[in-house]
């Protein structure tokens, strides 16, 4: 099936001049929803890891079937005072201002191995500060993975040295 067909342009969303890739015609769609959880499940059948996590909001929707169908745990990276314990923060730039996000201290323990999952890879900086998060942990990042690659914006250079897999690039 031709997912690329599922994906939609908005433009200048959030902001002007920025063209949004809308995921949701995917999420909407039956087929198109199970093929991508199904595809990320093979990219990471062969890797040996612990952990799925993931970014708040799409992250979540790609991340927590992805643990449940490989029967794996899932960790939320989320935006600062969202998590109800003990946290750790990171900032970073992102493709159109700055954040900062939060994981809980416990979610991993030191020589876990990890998996990233997230909608999208635009500048790398969010995925960046989440493998930030991990490392302060003691965690390991063993793959990443997402629906969509920007390959413009050339986030993989911020990214250099993890191993990195997209289902559709733009
Ligand atoms: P980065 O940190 O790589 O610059 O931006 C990626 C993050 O921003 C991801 O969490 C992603 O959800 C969000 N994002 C940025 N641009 C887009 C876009 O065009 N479409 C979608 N669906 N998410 C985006």
């Amino acid at each position: 099936m031709d997912l690329n067909s599922l994906i939609r342009d908005v433009e200048n969303f959030p902001k002007e001049g920025i063209l949004f890739k809308d995921i949701t015609p995917l999420l909407l769609d039956a087929k198109g929803l199970q093929e991508s959880i199904d595809k990320m499940a093979e990219e990471v059948q062969d890797v040996d890891f612990d952990i799925v996590i993931g970014p708040e909001s799409r992250g979540f929707i790609f991340g927590v079937p992805l643990a449940y169908k490989l029967q794996k745990g899932f960790v939320p990276v989320r935006k600062p005072g969202k998590l109800p314990y003990k946290t750790i923060g990171q900032s970073y730039d992102l493709e159109y201002g700055s954040n900062t996000i939060e994981m809980h201290i416990d979610a991993i323990k030191p020589g876990q191995k990890v998996i990233i999952v997230d909608d999208l890879l635009a500048t790398g900086g969010t995925t960046k500060a989440i493998v930030d998060l991990i490392e302060k942990l003691g965690g390991e990042v063993v793959k990443i993975v997402y629906l969509i690659e920007l390959e413009g914006l050339n986030g993989r250079e911020i990214l250099k040295g993890q191993n990195i897999v997209s289902l559709l690039k733009y």
